[in-house]
């Protein structure tokens, strides 16, 4: 892998294309939070919009070079026959369908891992910090988790032998998901419970953003929710409609803002 090819890779017009469709289904799914909403806005849904778009920034500039590193090395790693799908030959299809759920499983793991271990917790709580959860969630995640879940899909990726298209198609998916899931919108009830017996849908991924660390340590789920469902780690979606959002201690302006909040991880006490 080059230099050249990365930075070719990294600033293509279809890195910028993606992108550009993320900020086209953010505001599509701002719109229907107003014409829908699950829950009343109050002053956090206009307070936190500075520190989640400096964060959402950051994110998207992480998000392109991994992203350009792990689809040049995916393809290098393709041409050399490494991984287990290139040795295995199988149809296209299907394993473009084992990709995804392999990819889908690592998300899940590497989400447990960042309640369990105090370390990365600490990244992972500046997500959970937020007294307010609607698709400006989505993408508030601090530099420190963006690093940790790009490694970690790295590694997936390759040691399966995920091809750069069912990587990429993966990182579509999990992209709708994530703002589908955060956005402050109220599908019927008995539709978005039949839902989330197959993905995180918007009440689902609403428990896990509870302040009552019972419910915050279940529905771990990126897109499918059979792991939670498999590993006991799932919480009813209904539940969702009566949490209340932030982590006690956190809810103060000055913890608030986005410098705050990308020194979270290195606060004492
Ligand atoms: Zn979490
Ligand atoms: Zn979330």
């Amino acid at each position: 892998m080059t230099l050249d090819a990365f930075f070719a890779t990294a600033l293509s017009p279809s890195a910028f294309a993606s992108i550009a469709l993320l900020l086209t289904l953010i505001a599509l799914a701002a719109a229907i939070e107003f014409v829908i909403p699950l829950h009343a806005r109050n002053r956090w849904n206009s307070a936190h919009l500075v520190p989640n778009f400096a964060l959402s920034t950051i994110y998207l500039a992480v998000n392109l070079f991994f992203t350009a590193a792990i689809v040049l090395a995916l393809a290098a790693l393709q041409q050399a026959g490494f991984g287990l799908f290139n040795a295995l030959a199988l149809d296209p299809l299907l394993e473009l369908a084992f990709a995804v759920l392999i990819l889908d499983f690592q998300a899940y793991g590497v989400h447990v891992a960042m309640h369990e271990s105090r370390a990365m917790w600490r990244f992972h709580r500046v997500h959970h910090t937020d007294p307010a959860v609607d698709v400006t969630t989505a993408l508030r995640q601090h530099p420190g988790e963006s690093v940790i879940r790009f490694l970690s899909i790295a590694v997936f990726a390759a040691a399966s032998g995920a091809s750069p298209e069912a990587f990429a198609l993966y990182r579509l998916l999990s992209g709708v998901q994530a703002l589908s899931e955060h956005a402050n919108v109220r599908l019927p009830l008995r539709l978005d419970t039949a839902l989330s017996w197959l993905i995180a849908t918007p009440n689902y991924h609403k428990v896990h953003h509870s302040r009552a660390r019972g419910e915050t340590d279940t529905n771990y789920a990126n897109i499918l929710t059979v792991w939670d469902r498999l590993f006991l780690t799932a919480t009813p979606a209904h539940r969702g409609c009566s949490v209340s959002y932030g982590l006690d201690g956190f809810d103060d302006r000055e913890s608030q803002t986005a410098r705050a909040l990308l020194a979270l991880p290195f606060r004492t006490a």
